[in-house]
């Protein structure tokens, strides 16, 4: 369960949607934006809530201690409010949003990274010798070709997840 932001709404795949908590003010802003979408997540059974005006109050005393509050609207303030009141995480990517969440103890996830994924890194491994290092950013850019030679034995060296 989870509260989803707009822009959750406009791209997580239809049935990803389904069932999960969004706003009463989102309604609107959705019908504005993309009207197409709308009609579709209104057959939905979504979960549509507005947040009490305790709850808000709570979001704007966090907004403002976090200097977010000037550049919040209300849906995102209802939005937090909601994720707050039903301790459930929020799906957003606009960084204001997850400022707050964070300062109010919401779990946040980005709208276009699948939960569970974490990010990673890449470095450089040679094939004969082994050797690692760090991928420097001057480095050869390719899809095809060997990033370097090994400065060891001359040998290629592949990307690999660290
Ligand atoms: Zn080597």
């Amino acid at each position: 369960m989870a509260v989803l932001d707009t822009s959750a709404l406009l791209n997580w795949p239809i049935e990803r949607c389904r069932g999960q908590i969004v706003s009463t003010l989102q309604q609107t802003e959705l019908a504005s934006v993309d009207e197409q979408r709308w009609l579709l997540i209104e057959t939905l059974e979504m979960d549509w809530r507005t947040a009490s005006p305790d709850q808000l109050e709570m979001v704007q005393d966090v907004a403002s201690k976090t200097g977010d509050l000037p550049r919040l609207s209300d849906v995102d303030i209802d939005l937090l409010a909601l994720a707050m009141a039903n301790q459930t995480k929020l799906i957003t990517d606009d960084y204001r949003m997850k400022n707050v969440a964070r300062e109010a103890g919401i779990h946040v996830e980005g709208v276009l990274t699948t939960g569970g994924k974490k990010q990673w890194k890449w470095i450089l491994r040679c094939i004969g010798c082994r050797q690692t290092e760090e991928v420097s950013n001057d480095a050869h850019r390719s899809k095809k070709d060997d990033v370097k030679v090994c400065d060891r034995c001359g040998s290629p060296m592949k990307l690999k997840r660290a």
